[in-house]
């Protein structure tokens, strides 16, 4: 069944998109700016991070990945606008994952801006405290999903990829849901949308007829939904509820964190769930054929674009952590199934 299509407005991103090049840095209106920041060996290329200008404020929406040729960029992008660095009064990120609150604790050094996040959000550091612990845990849930002993090194987080997750900043400010962000002179309003993360939010300015998605609406690809650990225990079900409340009207410019601009939430908040419900059909074919006993055993019977042979360490975690949210998702709508997905290691990380 093909679905109404979205409206791209963002035609100078889209075509820097497929020509494989930086979008350039625009001004939306009086006072928002888009400011494209490198995502450096990542197939996404960069995140989109918008410059919100208030009664003698200046913040960002998610300053993107930390590195120092982003660094150059957000503080080019500054200039178009006629800012320096050290004229940033806040940064509010949509959610911490590090292609968004990445580079938020450095420029907080360099400007003393505060920096929020969702009131819901992983308190990632405090779960990283004990990191041999948390290892430790992630792996025998790993083993659980019918990780192959010989693949789980490859497969499972060490302790150097989560060095960069060690130096993510801690938020000054936590916000909640249908609150406004403390900018004087705008109204920029929080909708609490989990499901990508646990606690990712996005922004609604209504005034200007514009929303900041963040990650959880693009509009070419379906942001992932994965069983994390620490997380939520049914982040499907919370995605499915997250969209329904963003897709409140259908004539605002949705201003993503990757890709494009477009007009149409509505639109693709439909596309977005058709998805998401034809791969859970897909995982209970699986389930009623194959019989598997592991969520590994389930993920390696499902179509991957490139193939279930090709996903190689990182995208192979995805894969199957993005298998086990349909599993439990499927469990919550009543189908009786068997695998093991959550066992007691998820209590002693939070
Ligand atoms: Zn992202």
């Amino acid at each position: 069944m093909s679905l109404p299509q979205i409206a791209v407005t963002g035609h100078a991103q889209k075509e820097a998109w497929q020509n494989k090049v930086l979008p350039p840095v625009e001004q939306l209106n009086m006072n928002v700016w888009s400011v494209p920041v490198p995502f450096p060996d990542n197939p996404m290329r960069y995140t989109l991070s918008y410059l919100l200008l208030g009664d003698g404020e200046a913040v960002l929406i998610d300053p993107g990945w930390d590195s120092d040729v982003g660094m150059e960029h957000l503080t080019a992008g500054l200039r178009q606008a006629g800012l320096g660095l050290s004229d940033l009064t806040g940064i509010v990120v949509t959610h911490f994952h590090s292609d968004h609150l990445g580079m938020a604790a450095r420029l907080r050094n360099v400007s003393g801006a505060w920096v929020a996040l969702g009131e819901h959000e992983v308190h990632r550091l405090a779960a990283y405290d004990d990191p041999d612990r948390f290892l430790r845990a992630h792996s025998e849930e790993l083993t659980l999903w019918g990780v192959p002993a010989d693949r789980l090194a490859e497969v499972a987080m060490d302790s150097t990829s989560l060095v960069h997750v060690k130096n993510l900043a801690d938020p000054d400010l936590r916000l909640s849901d249908r609150s406004l962000v403390p900018i004087k002179g705008l109204e920029m309003r929080v909708i609490t949308t989990p499901g990508h993360s646990p606690g990712h939010i996005c922004l609604v300015d209504e005034p200007h007829g514009l929303i900041f998605s963040g990650d959880h609406v693009l509009p070419r690809i379906s942001p992932h939904i994965s069983l994390e650990l620490p997380g939520p225990p049914n982040p499907l079900a919370d995605y499915y509820k997250s969209l329904d409340l963003i897709a409140f009207e259908d004539e605002m410019e949705v201003c993503p964190a990757h890709e494009y601009r477009f007009i149409g939430m509505q639109r693709r908040a439909a596309q977005l769930i058709q998805h998401h419900r034809e791969r859970s059909a897909e995982v209970l074919g699986v389930l009623n054929r194959n019989h598997p006993d592991t969520v590994w055993d389930v993920a390696r019977h499902l179509t991957w674009s490139r193939g279930w042979e090709s996903l190689r360490s990182f995208s192979l975690r995805l894969a199957v952590s993005e298998t086990a949210s349909h599993v439990v998702y499927l469990r919550s709508q009543g189908h009786e199934i068997n695998v093991p997905v959550t066992g007691p290691h998820r209590a002693n990380i939070r």
